[in-house]
């Protein structure tokens, strides 16, 4: 089973697909965490990342990139939303993505365009969202905890900025799936978030699950 989270920056969506990776028992990739990683690498060879050369040549950044703890600061993911609008980039980052989602475990991907471009088949996908002023508070609150000094009206501008930059994009730009399930998790805990994300993904592959589970037999018997 392949699950697709998209949405924007604190909506939730990375929580949510951890929760769901634990609860189908399913390997999980955050697929943020690669436009960041070319971002710090971007940024470690003082590259430009508005620069399409210069963006891709850092694609080629060294894995252990991937679990430095500067890719979580801020400024590391308005450097990826810069260098994730270039074509060639998320051309490089493609087919890493598309392995993760069809290997034969299944998989919960994460991201701006899983449900889009990455799994176009997969068999649930969500789209996770909030409002602005919400997501700003969390990504705030979380900011502050990590000992940052950054106003909550620069985290709104900046949220917002992002949204922008990551919605008008011409490569792959955030927007719901056609057939993607929409949950707002503005007035919700990350319990019930979770839980309402559990429901949706049941309620999309449950007709799926019954069928792969139930004998040829049975299903003769039940004709
Ligand atoms: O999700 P996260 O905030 O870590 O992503 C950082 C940036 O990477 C996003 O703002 C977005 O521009 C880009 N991204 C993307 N496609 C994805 C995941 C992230 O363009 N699948």
């Amino acid at each position: 089973m392949i699950i697709a989270v998209d949405g924007p920056a604190a909506s939730g969506k990375g929580t949510i697909a951890k929760a769901l990776a634990r609860h189908y028992n399913l390997p999980h990739l955050d697929t943020g965490l690669l436009y960041r990683a070319v971002a710090a690498t971007v940024l470690r060879l003082e590259l430009d990342p508005a620069i399409e050369a210069d963006a891709v040549a850092a694609c080629d950044f060294d894995e252990l990139t991937l679990a430095d703890p500067v890719l979580r600061e801020d400024h590391v993911g308005k450097v990826a939303s810069i260098v994730s609008a270039h074509p060639l980039v998320r051309a490089a980052l493609l087919q890493r993505q598309k392995r993760f989602a069809h290997q034969t475990s299944g998989a919960v991907l994460d991201g701006r365009d899983i449900g889009t471009v990455i799994a176009p088949d997969a068999d649930a996908k969500l789209f996770i969202r909030a409002t602005p002023t919400i997501r700003a508070k969390r990504r705030h609150a979380e900011l502050q905890a990590h000992g940052s000094m950054l106003s909550l009206d620069r985290v709104l501008a900046d949220i917002r900025a992002r949204d922008q930059r990551d919605s008008t994009r011409a490569a792959a730009p955030l927007t719901p799936a056609h057939d993607a399930a929409l949950l707002d998790t503005s007035f919700l805990s990350i319990e019930a978030s979770v839980q309402k994300a559990i429901a949706l993904v049941d309620a999309r592959v449950g007709g799926q699950a019954e069928r792969e589970t139930t004998a040829p037999e049975a299903r003769a018997k039940a004709s």
